[in-house]
């Protein structure tokens, strides 16, 4: 039986909705409209098509933000300069630095150098360390926020559940892991040392994958009914969007199963607006 697709589209539609309501409550009741400040280094075509969907959605949502984009020679100082003028901006609650950076920078130390009671991408290590070691933390990671929100708005039963997660990242893999032991998901992380992948990954109830290898996982790694999230977006020869997941043999034995694109490619973007109101909210209580 073909599985139940999940409409990562329409659940990231609802929850800009929702966002959008918290923002007009903010400024109704407090006076404050959530404020997106993003930095940009250099002409990358993909990083320039991201930010503008992100500054699209923020003025959707009735959420202001502003955009620093320096040269791609731009000094790693001058990148931390630029953090620093929003981190002293009352009317930025949220600090986004667009990744990859140009070579010459240092990605850690500018991501060091966002105050953590900014950092909207929730990559500080100190936001990291709270995520792990408190269960929660100010800001989490975009992407693995919006994995555990299909799942959740798709009414994946989580406490107990066997999850097994393809990928180590810091950006995807290692925070998704921390999200599903903090739900009380029995957790595997998966990396390219894993021996019998596909052994491993069909004890999962809920499989997670995130490697960047276009249809590598079939239906030879997923257990009959489980639950599977495509978090991998890869270009194919022709130009279209393709998952780390073979979508064709994985949905004829999962229970659940995200496309792409409409997966978890829209909630990326939910959840940085939802991870700014929350910081608007902070700084207005
Ligand atoms: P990284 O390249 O940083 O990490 C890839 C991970 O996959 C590593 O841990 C690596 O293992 C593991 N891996 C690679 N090959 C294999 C293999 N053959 N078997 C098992 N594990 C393997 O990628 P990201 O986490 O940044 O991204 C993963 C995918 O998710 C990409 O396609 C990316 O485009 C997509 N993505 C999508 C987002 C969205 O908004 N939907 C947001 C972010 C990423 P090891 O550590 O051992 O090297």
């Amino acid at each position: 039986m073909a599985a139940e697709i999940i409409d990562g589209r329409a659940i990231a539609a609802a929850i800009r909705s929702e966002v959008k309501a918290q923002v007009d409550e903010l400024v109704r009741d407090h006076g404050v409209r959530p404020g997106l400040g993003v930095i940009l280094v250099g002409d990358n075509p993909a990083s320039r098509s991201y930010v503008t969907m992100k500054e699209k959605a923020c003025a959707e949502a009735g959420i202001y933000s502003e955009e620093v984009h320096l040269p791609a020679d731009a000094s790693q100082e001058a990148v931390i300069s630029a953090i620093g003028a929003y981190a002293a901006n009352a009317s930025i609650h949220a600090i986004l630095v667009q990744l990859p950076l140009p070579d010459h920078i240092d990605e850690h130390a500018v991501l060091l150098s966002v105050p953590p009671a900014k950092d909207a991408d929730g990559f500080h290590p100190f936001l990291v360390g709270e995520l792990w070691s408190q269960g929660t933390a100010d800001f989490i990671p975009c992407t693995p926020y919006g994995v555990l929100e299909l799942l959740k708005r798709s009414d994946v039963p989580l406490v107990g559940a066997r999850a097994v997660v393809i990928g180590r990242s810091n950006i995807v893999g290692k925070p998704v892991a921390s999200l599903l032991l903090r739900e009380h998901c029995t957790v595997t992380l998966c990396h390219s040392r894993t021996r019998d992948l596909p052994g491993v990954a069909r004890e999962a109830d809920i499989l997670v994958v995130a490697i960047g290898r276009p249809k590598m996982v079939d239906a030879s790694y997923i257990k009959p009914g489980a639950t599977v999230i495509d978090v991998g977006i890869s270009r194919a020869e022709d130009g279209s969007l393709v998952g780390d997941v073979d979508f064709e043999s994985a949905s004829q034995v999962a229970g659940k199963i995200t496309p792409v694109p409409k997966g978890v490619g829209p909630m990326t973007i939910a959840m940085l607006l939802q991870n700014t109101v929350n910081a608007a909210a902070r700084a207005a209580s």
